[in-house]
């Protein structure tokens, strides 16, 4: 296991990775799967890890630039306070914002509903060279859309299957999906939810529909268990992230990330310049 810090006793992406079976009722949402090391010593392996990653997402860039359409897409899931906006910032954000491209996904507009659920999706799928970062995304279509029952059932049951072809395509055009379901448990959400509550500067991560949303826990569950269930697939498989210690989720997807780049067997894009002869021009300037 070179490149992973000592910390770690299996590789993230095996050990994190959804199995066939897995109940979602029974994941320990507080566990730090594969790490032994705690909160303490977090830091500093975050930061480490974080150069790594960022210098790994810069070769991706400069060889976007060079040609190579080849691109990465992180897929974030999970429950209001699991913790997407804080792996956006403190992971992705390590990169190079130029080759970074965000989406978060919302309850679709007025243009957006009057299309393909997938319409949006495939708008926002990163360009060669990128790494694109889904804050939730078409999995919300038979998830959200599900527990609601904003449509029927013979409308979203079909969509996995698509789901899962439209993923095969993306894969099969060069992206790297990196799937991550990240799982909080109740009383670890009540906590976040009462600090955004209690402090000012959170506020306006408040939504007083995230309290119904709890409230249909169960209903999430069962509709997750189906996401991973029929959804995790050889070429795009979804990873369990317990998500009760951020600093856990936090290192679990920068390895995740890292392990995807370094999987895509990159190196620094060759010259298209003679460069002794441009070494040359530029002493006689
Ligand atoms: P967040 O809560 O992640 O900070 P927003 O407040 O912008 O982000 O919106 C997220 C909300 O949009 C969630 O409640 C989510 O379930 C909802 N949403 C996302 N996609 C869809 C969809 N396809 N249909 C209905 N609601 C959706």
């Amino acid at each position: 296991m070179a490149d992973l810090p000592s910390q770690w006793t299996h590789e993230p992406r095996k050990i994190l990775r959804f199995r066939a079976g897995e109940k979602v009722a029974n994941i320990d949402t507080d566990a730090t799967p594969g790490y032994t090391g705690d909160k303490n010593g977090s830091t500093e392996v975050q930061t480490e890890r974080n150069q790594r990653f960022a210098g790994l997402q810069e070769m991706l860039y400069a060889n976007g630039k060079a040609g190579d359409s080849r691109s990465l897409l992180l897929v974030l899931q999970g429950m209001d306070t699991a913790g997407k906006g804080g792996i956006v910032t403190h992971v992705v954000g390590a990169g190079n914002p130029m080759g970074i491209h965000y989406t978060g996904f919302g309850v679709p507009t007025e243009e957006e509903r009057a299309h393909h659920y997938l319409w949006r999706i495939r708008k926002a799928l990163p360009a060669g060279g990128h790494v694109g970062v889904f804050d939730r995304s078409h999995y919300e279509d038979v998830l959200v859309v599900r527990v609601h029952e904003l449509v029927p059932p013979e409308v979203w049951e079909p969509r996995y299957d698509e789901i899962n072809a439209f993923e095969k395509e993306l894969v099969d055009s060069g992206t790297t999906v990196v799937k991550c379901a990240m799982f909080v448990s109740l009383d670890e959400q009540k906590r976040r939810l009462s600090e955004r509550l209690e402090r000012p500067d959170k506020y306006w991560k408040y939504n007083p529909g995230d309290l119904d949303e709890r409230k249909l826990w169960p209903a999430y569950q069962e509709a997750y268990q189906a996401v991973l269930d029929r959804t995790s697939t050889d070429y795009a498989p979804w990873h369990v992230i317990p998500c009760d210690k951020k600093w856990y989720s936090r290192l679990a997807i920068t390895e995740l990330l890292i392990e995807a780049l370094k999987g895509m067997k990159l190196t620094w894009p060759p010259p298209d310049f003679d460069v002794e002869a441009e070494k040359k021009k530029l002493a006689g300037l």
